[in-house]
Order: C-alpha cells, then structure tokens, then sequence
C-alpha cells in the first residue's frame, strides 16, 4: 500500500495521522520542525525520539519530494530550478533575490488553461495540476539549495498555472509554509496572482494572504482579446471582487499590466488605467512585455515605456515598473514552459 505523502499533511492532519497510529500527538510538532524547519531527513538525527520511533518514521510515511532535474543560475543571482513532475513534463520555480527579501515564484499546475495571450505556459493546454505535496516541494527543495544564513522570505504565486484554478492545493501549501512548527513565512509575505478567476477571490481573503491580479486591459474588449476569462468576469465584477478584499483586510491589490506595443501601452491607456483603478486602493506593476515565438506581441520602444509610467505617475497611481533580472537563464514571468526545450529567450521582470 502507498504511504501517505508527508509534505501533503498540515500540522492538524499529521498530529491526526500520528494518534491515529497509537503515538502521542505532540510527535507531529517534533517531526513537522525537524523536517520542515531544520531540513532533517536523517532519522538517526532525530535526537529527542526514541530509537524505535526513529525507525517506524520513514515507515509511516513517503518523504518524497520533487525531484530537482536543472539549476540555471544567473549573474544577477536570479535562479531557476526545474522539478520532474513526471510524464516527461517539468515545472519550474525562481528565486529571486534583492536587497531585503529572498522571494520564490512557485507554480501551481504543469501548463495552464487560461489562455492568455502573452503568455508561453498559456500556450500549453493544462496537463494536471500540481498536488500540495509538490508545491510544497518547490519551496523546500530551494530552500536547501540556499547557502547558510540565507532564507526565502517571501512566496508568490507567479509560475506556471492560474492558483485559483488549483485552490485546494495552494491554500493548502500555504497553511503548511506558515506553520510556525514548519518554515513560519508570515502570510503577509506570501501573494497569490489570479487572472481573475472572481469567485475564489474571497479565498484569498479568507487566507489572509496577499492578492495580485493581472489586469493587462483598460477596457472590456481589450482585455478580452488579450486574456479570454475577461469573457466570463468582466472587469467591473473582478474589480468589484477586488475592493471587497481591500475592505476586507486592510491591504491593496498589485494589479499587474503587461506594456504590449500598440495594444495597451497608449498614452490614452495609461489615463484608463488611472481611471479604471482608482476606486481600488492599489498599486500598479507596469510588466514591459518579453517578447518570445508566437506570442504575436511586440515589447514597446524604451521611451513608450517610461511616457507610460511617467502619465500614470502625474495622474497619481502608485506605480512601479518592474526590474528585468535573469537574462541569462530561462525565468520570464509568462515564459515558463512544461517542456525545456521548448523555452523561449529568457527573461525575468520584477
Ligand atoms: S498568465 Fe498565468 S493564468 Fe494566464 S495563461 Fe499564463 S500561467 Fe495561465
């Protein structure tokens, strides 16, 4: 019989699933910091256990995590590392550092049916989607890559597939991360980007975790054209959703947006933009699009760009234009694959 996956169980369930084995419940807690929150996995380090459960540990339960198949590192210390998920697919995560924070972008499922029309993984029809053991995994395999003293602060929900068209598992994940007897991340450091899946919003809320949207539209017909769920959520019931988390918890939402030459970089685009959001309280990522093959986009001239943020700025949004990092190795936020060959030229906004 399989046994059950360790990195899939929260606290609760593991203390549950060690009583359940006639052990006291307080061996969960003990566990969960020696593997989670020390990265043990030797059994015979595990020195506050007897050496009869030392031995029915591994016993109970798979340790499994996945397995790591490339580490691309680039100059500016932007790293991607590539898991195995089986099947011949892989996912990718990134680390990516800066002088206050240590952030991870994690994916949530290998390929993605959202369809958006910037985006490389959007090219690659679902295939499944992730279980919490392997987001999970993502997290503590990089973790282990990191050199002492080193350690991941923040967690975004960047990677390949929409979040919240997995949410079981990625609030899952998020409740194992948190853990205080785990890795602790506080969960104001940890956001969940969503194309806009309106109805599974309040679960962020519920979550007490960040949001982030990509808005890449200024109005209903050009966002439908460039992301199709528009169709199903149209921006004023996905902005409504959004002020109702801002009400809800006190914070603001990034809304992300995507410069494509002669589709919403406009100077007239920068003013809806101003208009659309500022009933929301929020901050604006301008994301200067990285062009890569039958993406059918094209990146705006440099002076565009900054027009772009510099109208928005006069008008008064809060905004931000996103650093490009990691040329050098294959990480652009919209480019990741399930399949490395098939990678475009890399790139990494932040
Ligand atoms: S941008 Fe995100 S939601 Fe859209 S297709 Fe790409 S991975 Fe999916």
């Amino acid at each position: 019989m399989e046994k059950p996956k360790f990195f899939n169980h929260t606290l609760a369930e593991l203390t549950t699933a060690i009583k359940g084995l006639g052990k006291e419940g307080f061996r969960a807690q003990q566990l969960y910091r020696w593997v989670h929150q020390l990265g043990v996995q030797d059994f015979d380090k595990m020195t506050n256990f007897s050496k009869e459960f030392r031995k029915e540990v591994p016993e109970m339960f798979d340790f499994c995590l996945p397995e790591i198949l490339k580490v691309h590192k680039s100059v500016d210390g932007t790293t991607k590392i590539l898991f195995n998920v089986g099947a011949g697919k892989s996912v990718e995560a990134v680390l990516i550092p800066s002088t206050d924070r240590l952030t991870i972008c994690l994916s949530s499922e290998v390929g993605c049916n959202m369809a958006c029309k910037f985006c490389y993984t959007g090219k690659q029809k679902l295939q499944r989607k992730l279980e919490t053991w392997e987001i999970v995994g993502q997290f503590v395999q990089a973790a282990r890559l990191l050199e002492p003293g080193q350690r991941i602060s923040n967690i975004v929900f960047m990677g390949m597939g929409e979040p919240l068209d997995n949410p079981d598992a990625v609030f899952k994940s998020i409740e194992i991360l948190h853990s205080e007897w785990g890795l602790n991340v506080s969960r104001k450091r940890v956001t969940v980007s969503t194309s806009g899946i309106v109805p599974l919003i309040p679960r962020v809320t519920e979550a007490g975790v960040r949001l982030a949207v990509s808005l890449n539209g200024v109005n209903d017909k050009i966002r439908s054209e460039v992301m199709p769920i528009n169709k199903r959520w149209p921006l004023e019931q996905l902005l409504q959703a959004c002020r109702e988390h801002c009400e809800a918890t006190g914070d603001k939402v990034t809304f992300e947006y995507v410069l494509l030459k002669g589709v919403t970089d406009s100077l007239q685009d920068a003013r809806d933009l101003h208009d659309l959001t500022r009933t929301v309280p929020c901050k604006i990522n301008i994301i200067p699009f990285n062009e890569h093959p039958e993406s059918g986009f094209t990146r705006p001239a440099e002076q565009d760009i900054v027009r772009f943020q510099n109208e928005l700025i006069r008008l008064g949004s809060h905004v931000l234009r996103r650093k490009t990092m990691g040329r050098d190795i294959y990480a652009a936020c919209g480019q990741l694959t399930t399949a490395v060959k098939k990678s475009p030229e890399p790139q990494l906004t932040l």
